[in-house]
């Protein structure tokens, strides 16, 4: 019958995208989707990823292994656990290329569907990335959540996350941001990271990280894999979903990496081998085998120190001009008085910053200064720039005094 599939609701994300580029108004402000611009709101090819693209040597456009390229998921592998890991020394990783960070959360989610024994839910942050919710539940896990942010100090509501954690039946499923939290840019501190993973480990439960923002939190990619390399130190078994579209600007390509880290044990390697068969067999049937051209581009530049130095040196430029806006939007909205505190703007961290505007205000910046943000008050920090800052303050300080 015609009737039989309903009509299913618009992308929020894509749908905010949509209505900003039909807005003819010439000051128009995009802060929606998570894609870095440059200052004059384009956006930006990473020089060393142009570089790589007009000297390509051979390509040709043969499949790839069903579990990627390896040279792309061994460098992926080294660069999100460190060289040195032990997971990486003692051989109890598998890596598999997938369609980006949302292809990796997916085989994840697929793979834990099948696997984890006693069929747990999922936790996730209060509030988190939109897809988390519809990936987990499109695949059947149960969902719960723990608080993370706390409306108050616009950090983080690490008692409430605590609680919430220790409270969960032992053997759950928690998902974890890795670093540049989506949508709050609010992180925890190491020592913060030191007390989850010790609550985690009495609960036994499974941490699943996304990592989407490697580099992008404080420029040092060391640094924002500190929390993945700290567990990892701690033996748990996890996991970890990889995204390559925002540190190589290969939104497109859906560039990313699973990985999955099983504990140490006399058995780890039998272990992780059985699991990685299993992870190909997923992969077959989902998507055959991961899109090449992006894993290409990302594994010259990961396998060359020269190439990696410059890829270095542009993520810096990309973290450094957010921080510069954060400084300058907040300097702004200080200087006009803007009612309430912006010390958050600078404290939060990453693609984001979750102002604390409300449903009703980001409304009306859209209706009569036509900024386009999510309805939960997030900003994408790289969509201000020198050009619009002044515009965008001046915005906020109308609706804020209301
Ligand atoms: N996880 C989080 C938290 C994200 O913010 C994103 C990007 N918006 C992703 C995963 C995956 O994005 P992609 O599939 O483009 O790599």
């Amino acid at each position: 019958p015609p009737d039989v599939v309903p009509q299913a609701p618009e992308d929020p994300l894509f749908g905010l995208m949509a209505a900003y580029r039909a807005d003819p108004f010439d000051k128009k402000v995009d802060l929606g989707i998570g894609a870095y611009r440059d200052n004059d709101a384009k956006p930006w090819v990473l020089p060393v990823v142009k570089k790589i693209l007009r000297n390509d040597p051979a390509l040709n456009h043969e499949y790839l292994p069903i579990s990627g390229l390896e040279s792309f998921t061994s460098a992926a592998a080294k660069l999100i656990l460190g060289a040195d890991s032990p997971a990486l020394l003692e051989k109890r990783a598998h890596s598999i290329q997938t369609i980006s960070g949302t292809g990796a959360v997916h085989l994840g989610a697929l793979f834990l569907k099948r696997f984890y024994p006693g069929q747990p839910s999922v936790y996730f942050s209060s509030p988190t990335w939109a897809n988390h919710n519809q990936i987990f539940s499109n695949i059947g896990i149960p969902i719960q959540t723990y608080p993370y942010f706390s409306k108050a100090t616009k950090g983080l509501d690490f008692d409430g996350m605590k609680q919430a954690i220790a409270a969960a039946p032992d053997r759950s499923i928690i998902l974890l941001h890795a670093c540049a939290h989506n949508p709050t840019g609010v992180d925890p501190t190491q020592d913060q990271w030191r007390e989850l993973a010790a609550l985690l480990k009495q609960k036994s439960h499974f941490p699943f990280f996304d990592c989407a923002y490697q580099g992008f939190a404080s420029g040092d990619l060391a640094r924002d894999a500190w929390a993945i390399r700290y567990f990892v130190s701690q033996g748990f078994e996890l996991c970890i979903a990889q995204s390559f579209a925002k540190n190589f600007g290969l939104y497109g390509e859906r560039a990313g990496a699973f990985h999955f880290v099983t504990g140490p044990s006399p058995d780890a390697a039998k272990t992780i081998s059985r699991i990685g068969s299993q992870l190909q067999q997923l992969q077959r049937s989902e998507i055959s085998n991961p899109p090449a051209y992006g894993a290409r581009i990302a594994s010259l530049i990961l396998n060359d120190a020269t190439l990696f130095a410059e890829w270095e040196a542009n993520l810096r430029e990309m973290s450094g001009r957010i921080i510069s806006m954060r400084q300058a939007l907040r300097a702004r909205l200080e200087e006009l008085g803007t009612p309430g505190t912006w010390n958050h703007i600078t404290d939060q961290i990453g693609m984001f910053s979750f102002t604390g505007l409300s449903e009703t205000q980001v409304r009306e910046l859209r209706d009569v200064a036509h900024v386009y943000m999510t309805k939960n008050g997030r900003i994408s920090m790289a969509g201000l720039n020198t050009h619009n800052l002044e515009y965008f303050a001046r915005a906020v300080d109308r609706v804020v005094r209301g």
